[in-house]
């Protein structure tokens, strides 16, 4: 394999770090050409004096300007414009997208017209802009190759197979933290119960969305971007091992499964040196202690993000990108306190029998759109989700602490 230079976006967060020790166990594979992260100044100035790439991003600019007082000598972007310069740099052959949320859409967006491969951790750049990417990547001739772990197991069980010989695929879901609480126990979970994740040590932002299956219904939606099977051919069963990462059933009845150790590390590289496999260094699985291998239907009524996210899909449009805006605006604050986890939950604690969830969320996306997170994906789309009308915000649940009203 001839060596692979690449540019590590979001470089300081659970993927990044990881990537970078992928590159620690193959340093004759792989050099780093640039990295950027959103406002780590002190762990990217020790991974660029550790990789010596050739530009660093801050997207903060007083977190920039840092790195560039502690003379690492390198030129330090900053900014959106900053990160994207980092993705697409002439020398990069391969962008690790590893920034969370819909702020990693603009960085892959513009590496697939630069013509750059792309390593893809990022799922929401595909949920809120899918439609344009695909076609992009197509256009360019880049490879779109998934790091999220059910998507890299569907990659691998797919490979010299026909997409028309694909009767199903099935996402396997962990079910998180919060899998055999009740629906009323669901509306007081804290973030620290959310945050207890089962299996998978990942950031923040995508533990939430594990608790709330929110995450299998963003992957889902990102499976069908990436694999183009229609909603109605893609499943979600809860297997709380982990151990089968995702499976594809065949006209003939046969199923392919990929298997492997719990660890992002294994998708990682796979991801970085596809289409060769290279050693892991790993544990291997020890096939004759592990654990009955269970498989469950999840429940739409206790778990409704998922459901929603379906909904999202089959409605189209934007509104795959409205239900991941409001998404992420609900995880921010369910994370900082300010709302309760029926909220982040996708309010269908709330009023599932007076509105659509989405509709709520659509919502809860219109009274936050200044926050700090722009709207800049939806306007992508064409800005509107037309199957949405606003509602009035519900009061406040009586006897939360930590919940505010936010300001209209
Ligand atoms: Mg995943």
């Amino acid at each position: 394999m001839q060596t692979k230079s690449l540019s590590i976006i979001g470089s300081t967060g659970s993927i990044g770090r990881s990537a970078l020790e992928i590159v620690d166990l193959h340093p004759e594979k792989f050099e780093v050409t640039a990295l950027a992260a959103y406002r780590n100044s002190r762990l990217l100035f020790e991974q660029c004096r550790k990789y010596r790439p050739k530009v660093a991003a801050l997207y903060d600019p007083e977190a920039a300007d840092e790195l560039t007082r502690a003379r690492t000598g390198l030129r330090v972007l900053t900014g959106m414009d900053g990160v994207i310069e980092a993705a697409c740099h002439p020398d990069t052959d391969l962008v690790v997208s590893a920034i969370s949320g819909a702020a990693g859409l603009l960085p892959t967006y513009h590496a697939i017209r630069a013509g750059k491969d792309i390593a893809l951790a990022n799922k929401e750049a595909l949920v809120t802009a899918g439609e344009l990417l695909i076609p992009l990547s197509r256009e360019h001739h880049t490879r779109l190759i998934p790091i999220d772990s059910e998507h890299s197991a569907l990659n691998q069980c797919l490979r010299g197979a026909r997409i028309e010989d694909v009767k199903r695929l099935v996402l396997t879901a962990s079910g998180g933290p919060l899998l055999d609480r009740s629906k009323t126990e669901l509306e007081t979970v804290s973030v620290e119960e959310a945050l207890n994740h089962p299996t998978w040590n990942m950031g923040l932002k995508i533990t939430i969305d594990s608790a709330t299956l929110m995450n299998k219904g963003l992957e889902v939606i990102e499976a069908h971007h990436l694999f183009g099977v229609p909603p109605d051919r893609i499943s979600v069963v809860i297997h709380p091992q982990s151990l089968i990462h995702s499976l594809v059933e065949f006209i003939d009845g046969t199923f392919l499964a990929q298997m492997s150790i719990t660890d992002m590390k294994s998708p990682i590289l796979y991801a970085l040196t596809y289409p060769e496999r290279s050693e892991s260094r790993l544990p291997s699985l020890n096939l004759c202690r592990l654990p009955g291998l269970e498989f469950r239907e999840p429940d739409p009524d206790r778990f409704a993000c998922l459901r929603l996210a379906y909904e999202a899909l089959q409605a189209g449009g934007t509104c795959p990108t409205v239900l991941n805006a409001a998404n992420e605006i609900a995880v921010e604050r369910f994370l900082k306190g300010e709302l309760p986890s029926e909220f982040a939950c996708g309010g269908m604690v709330i009023m599932p029998a007076t509105s659509s969830p989405l509709t709520f969320l659509w919502r809860h996306w219109l009274l936050d759109g200044q926050d700090a997170y722009s709207s800049q994906e939806a306007a992508l789309r064409g800005g509107k989700c037309s199957g949405c009308r606003p509602l009035a915000f519900p009061e406040r649940p009586a006897g939360r602490p930590g919940y505010r009203r936010p300001a209209n």
